[in-house]
């Protein structure tokens, strides 16, 4: 291609999207990112999952001269990543040490061939000497670095190889450079920027709102129940449920399958294969929930994940809204659904208190948890909340979370709160909350008889109040700072200085109502939803995408998105070229898949 002028760049950039990906209009950051890449600045780029970061480098890659190149950590997904990118009609091909010689040997000709228009390499393969080398054989027109934070030691997906990655300044002082990631904070960027040093990069930040993600946390009764209501609105679609250990992982994953679920386990306990294969299941089929730990995640790319559920409490808040991101990339509405417990509060800290690592370290991980534990009490909009804690404001009410969908009612619980603290206080501070509740109901029990707990003047005082109270209001004592557990003292709850005012009367305390939120009424915003009379229509074409996808062996998404589908049996077009004006439907894969959708779409005009 010869030389062009800006304003010709950018409108071929502009006709690579409508034609090749079929999209009509770039979303307003990625123009902006794209234009810098394409007059060969490097350049920063933090968007939130399903921001739609893989264009911002794909297009300048294909507009300017020479071969993209993307760095990726994730050997496994490669081949998904090149496979979309192959239906697309680009030529691209993926380097890692998986592949075959003879895939090495043909690769290697496209690229001397100049064939191949992108290709996607693993940092270790890349930063070898005899890579290098004869990468500079070739012209380059871009090297994006994507998951771009894997370069900061700080953060939790550190990799040893990414710290090379700043020689690629020496070997290709000419090549603009792109990092992406979608971790949000301050240190990382800079983390970024000097670790790759990156030339005068621009700096694309954008808001870190995913608002088509619905919140809610609820209080944790039964957690199978819950999850067993939750999931009933939730027939139809792929989701991933996160719990804290491999055991649990285990479990749940197995009484999801005999509630009819299709459910699967993946934890570091399994072996490489099942874990390969059950990813890949994931990916592949419909309707299938993958019950994980926080082992699973990072660089899927499934567009249609209509939940994230926690059963435990994750670590931070980072953890959480890194976790909860993988729901909705499509832009659809999608739920992140927690439910947790005054088990997790103790089982987390006491986690933190029995790990490897010194006091301060041990501090630090506490103050997170407490971060994340105050938002889920919190009576306020979460996501004002959530972003807030990223340094982002938001200004209104969302309208989409459950305080802002069933505002949380509160009550004067200084009178209980007095009962239970000093309960506390008269049983010594030697016991869990179970024998505490026992006495302050007045229970007889065995331990109650042992230690002469009935001759307290708080035995009984708490008779008209049901457990499931009590648990809460210890749970949001704790929470906000009155009691702890003190594992020192095998969990004995144990009052500190706050609790002193709230005791002798200073201080009035309000504390959360609990109720069941499995029903919030209103409906979640731009839900897209089929019509009993298109539920046939919607069932062929998704049968049509998977019969395409399976004869390929790419996920059913690669072949086209949900939100496409959609638009087919809103439009049901009938010729071609009305199919070429949807969403995600570009010259390829009209070519390829066209006639196939206008003949199922067909049956039911
Ligand atoms: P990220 O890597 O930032 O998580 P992706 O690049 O996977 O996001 O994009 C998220 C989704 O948005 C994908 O399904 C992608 O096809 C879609 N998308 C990206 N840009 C556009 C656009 N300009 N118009 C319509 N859809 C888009
Ligand atoms: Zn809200």
């Amino acid at each position: 291609m010869a030389p062009m002028e800006k304003s010709d760049s950018y409108q071929y950039a502009r006709d690579i999207l409508q034609q090749t990906y079929g999209y009509s209009e770039f979303r307003p950051s990625q123009q902006a990112i794209i234009e810098t890449a394409i007059d060969g600045e490097d350049c920063l780029v933090l968007m939130p999952t399903g921001g739609g970061k893989s264009l911002c480098y794909q297009i300048p890659a294909l507009v300017r001269e020479g071969m993209g190149l993307v760095v990726s950590p994730l050997i496994a997904l490669m081949q998904d990543q090149v496979s979309a990118l192959q239906q697309l009609g680009i030529h691209a091909g993926f380097w890692n040490s998986t592949l075959t010689r003879e895939a090495r040997a043909h690769l290697s000709r496209s690229i001397h061939n100049g064939q191949l228009q992108l290709l996607y390499i693993a940092p270790e393969s890349l930063m070898q000497p005899h890579t290098l080398e004869w990468l500079k054989q070739c012209s380059l027109s871009l090297i994006a670095i994507d998951e771009a934070h894997c370069v900061s030691q700080w953060g939790h997906d550190f990799r040893q190889d990414y710290l090379l990655l700043h020689r690629l300044q020496e070997h290709f002082p000419s090549v603009p450079r792109m990092a992406l990631t979608a971790t949000a904070n301050e240190q990382t960027q800079s983390d970024i920027i000097n670790g790759l040093q990156l030339h005068k990069p621009k700096q694309f930040i954008q808001s870190f709102d995913r608002p088509n993600i619905r919140y809610w946390v609820e209080n944790k009764t039964d957690a199978k129940k819950q999850l067993r209501r939750f999931l009933s609105n939730h027939q139809d679609s792929s989701g991933i449920v996160y719990c804290l250990s491999r055991k649990r992982v285990e479990a749940i994953a197995s009484w999801l399958c005999g509630q009819g679920f299709n459910a699967l386990p993946y934890h570091a306990g399994l072996d490489t294969g099942e874990r390969a294969n059950n990813q890949a299941l994931f990916l592949r089929e419909e309707k299938v929930i993958m019950v994980a730990t926080v082992a699973f995640g990072m660089g899927i790319d499934k567009p249609d994940v209509r939940f994230v559920c926690h059963l435990d409490l994750p670590k931070s808040m980072e953890a959480y809204y890194q976790e909860t991101g993988r729901a909705g990339r499509d832009g659809k509405a999608a739920d992140a659904w927690m439910c947790y417990g005054l088990q997790d509060v103790v089982q987390l800290s006491q986690m933190i208190d029995n790990s490897q690592g010194d006091e301060q370290f041990k501090r630090h991980e506490k103050q997170k948890l407490d971060a994340l534990l105050g938002w889920c009490e919190i009576t306020q909009c979460r996501r004002q909340a959530l972003l807030h804690y990223f340094n982002e404001d938001y200004p209104d009410q969302c309208n989409n979370c459950d305080t802002c969908l069933s505002p949380p009612e509160t009550w004067d619980a200084t009178v209980s709160a007095q009962k239970l603290l000093s309960c506390v206080y008269r049983t010594g501070q030697r016991f869990g909350i179970t024998h505490v509740i026992d006495v302050l109901q007045g229970k007889s029990t065995d331990k109650v008889k042992q230690f002469r707990h009935e001759q307290l003047s708080t035995f009984g005082i708490g008779e008209d109040t049901a457990v499931q109270q009590w648990r809460s209001v210890t749970r949001q004592l704790m929470v906000n700072g009155f009691i702890y557990s003190n594992n020192q003292h095998y969990g004995a709850i144990t009052l500190t200085e706050k609790a002193r005012p709230l005791l002798r009367g200073d201080i009035q305390l309000q504390l959360r109502k609990e109720t069941a939120k499995t029903s919030l009424t209103k409906k979640p915003k731009k839900q897209h939803r089929v019509s009993d009379g298109d539920r046939h229509l919607w069932d062929a074409l998704r049968g049509c995408r998977q019969r395409l996808a399976q004869q390929q062996g790419v996920p059913p998404y690669v072949i086209f998105h949900d939100a496409t589908l959609m638009e087919m049996m809103e439009y049901k077009p009938t010729d071609r070229q009305q199919l070429l004006t949807l969403n995600g439907i570009g010259e390829n894969k009209m070519e390829r898949y066209g006639q196939d959708f206008i003949e199922v779409i067909a049956e039911y005009i």
